[in-house]
């Protein structure tokens, strides 16, 4: 035990950083000695934490944040056991005084770190919470009538109106760590990469940690951010930030990216935004619109927020949904996004809309079936933000696109990528079809067909469904529940 300093904890989730890291800063401005630690725990975990492809990235991460603890002279600890006994466990041998964290908004996350924090200060620990992975608290955030914000532009322009205008906090320079042996597992006992290969290739789309997270923000700042506004919608292009597990995760703070593009306008001499910054900020503040509304509305990972649509009478078809799954509807949109998610743990957010659209209106599956799959498969999944963007796709949820509104999965597809780059990227089986039939294959002329090397129903699917039909019988039904 340290003769001359008091000790504490800094408990690190989704905070996966040192820079603006509020936590870590004011642990080292207590003047105590720090024990960074990480708790696995699979019990706690599943109910709030990780999908698999989460966890290939949540390993990368822990990995580089251990990196960074030991070129400061420390340690980044693992454990397994629950949080609350490895903390009580921490400060039975050793003299912790006090324990911080950044704040989590899941439901379940909340009930832990209450409990969590009740005990600690019973037991006379002192506990400091900060808000590390959002502009503004949910509980800041208000209409005029008090209540919370159900649609996204007033929630967006009182956020505006009051974000911190603050400069993020500088990564520390020298942090003093407890230095005596602690008892703690290996990165490698949290068995977080997944079995099989799958994610074998996920290190060729992607680099986890603070390092990466930051390189990344920095070439969009420079090459992407001016023309964002008009380049976001095209999935062959690299028109988007690629941001959202490096958020996820904390491995930068929203705070560091609103400073990043305000030192960009800045430089730029604009004062009052440009499109692209602007289009770009108001993305971030769609993840702020999901904290918010899962905040005060935790039910909705599991319900509608419109509770007429828990009515709705969902087609729970395993094989549609396998299909699906595996992007072998026939739709070639539907099918290049889904294998672009198996193979990268990430898709591009039209082609989220367009599978979205796909799975609960074409084939009425309900929408948590798909939340769940995307909750598997991505790198970025967020129980805040899959389940807006499950809702909205829907039609339940918040500001959401109206029920009737029914993506046509070939007219989208024209649209957006009109070369069909995109298509012959992901569904290589396709990349001899000549553009005008590349979106709707089962139109095109058999000779057509047969001279890109195509037999429909062997080398690529028919359509599961027809859409018009599809279309017209998801509006009968909701004609019925509305
Ligand atoms: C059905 C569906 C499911 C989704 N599931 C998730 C999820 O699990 N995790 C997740 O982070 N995003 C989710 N999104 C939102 C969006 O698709 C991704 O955030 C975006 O594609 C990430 O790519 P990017 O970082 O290049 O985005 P950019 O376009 O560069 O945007 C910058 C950041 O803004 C935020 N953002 C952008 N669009 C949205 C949005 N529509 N809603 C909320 N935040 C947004 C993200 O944090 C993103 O990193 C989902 C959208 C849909 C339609």
């Amino acid at each position: 035990m340290s003769e001359s300093k008091k000790i504490c904890i800094v408990l690190h989730r989704r905070d996966l950083r040192l820079g603006d890291n509020s936590a870590v800063v004011s642990a080292i401005e207590s003047g105590r000695l720090l024990i960074p630690i990480f708790v696995w725990n699979r019990q706690e975990s599943e109910a709030c934490d990780a999908g698999s492809a989460s966890c290939w990235w949540l390993h990368h991460s822990l990995l580089e944040l251990g990196n960074q603890y030991a070129k400061q002279g420390g340690e980044l600890f693992f454990f397994r056991e629950p949080t609350q006994s490895v903390i009580e466990r921490l400060i039975r041998e050793h003299d912790v005084e006090a324990v911080y964290w950044n704040r989590r908004y899941e439901p379940d996350a909340i009930k832990q770190d209450s409990g969590l924090k009740k005990s600690l200060k019973d037991a006379g620990i002192e506990v400091h919470s900060f808000n590390g992975s959002l502009l503004r608290e949910p509980w800041e955030v208000e209409t005029k009538q008090g209540d919370p914000y159900q649609v996204f532009t007033p929630f967006w322009k009182n956020v505006l109106a009051s974000i911190d205008p603050d400069k993020p906090l500088s990564a520390p320079e020298a942090i003093s760590f407890e230095k005596v042996r602690i008892e703690s597992c290996k990165l490698d006992d949290f068995n977080l990469l997944p079995k099989l290969d799958w994610a074998d290739s996920f290190h060729e789309y992607w680099t986890p940690g603070e390092q990466g997270a930051h390189e990344s923000l920095s070439n969009f700042i420079r090459n992407g951010i001016d023309d964002y506004k008009g380049e976001r919608d095209f999935p062959a292009k690299s028109g988007t930030s690629r941001m959202s597990p490096h958020l996820h995760f904390g491995e930068i703070s929203p705070r560091q990216i609103c400073h990043a593009v305000q030192v960009h306008l800045n430089r730029k001499r604009k004062d009052n935004g440009q499109p692209g910054a602007d289009t770009y900020l108001s993305e971030i503040g769609w993840r702020e619109f999901g904290y918010h509304i899962l905040y005060h509305f935790p039910h909705t990972t599991e319900k509608s927020l419109k509770p007429k649509f828990d009515d709705f009478p969902w087609d729970n078809n395993a094989k549609d949904l396998k299909k699906w799954q595996q992007g072998m509807t026939g739709y070639p949109i539907v099918d290049a996004g889904m294998r672009e998610l198996w193979e990268t743990g990430w898709m591009h957010n039209r082609v989220r809309m367009i599978v979205g659209s796909f799975l609960a209106k074409d084939l009425l599956q309900n929408w948590k079936s798909g939340a769940e799959w995307f909750w598997d498969t991505l790198v970025d999944a967020d129980l805040a933000n899959n389940t807006l963007g499950w809702q909205w796709v829907a039609g339940s949820g918040a500001d959401a696109s109206p029920y009737f509104r029914v993506f046509n999965p070939v007219l989208q597809g024209e649209r957006y990528d009109p070369s069909g780059k995109y298509i012959r990227q992901w569904i290589p089986e396709l990349s001899e079809l000549p553009d005008k039939w590349i979106h709707k294959p089962w139109e095109a002329p058999k000779d057509v067909l047969k001279d890109a090397g195509i037999s429909l129903g062997e080398t690529y699917p028919e359509p599961l469904v027809d859409h018009q039909e599809a279309r017209e019988a998801a509006l009968a039904i909701y004609e019925k529940i509305k």
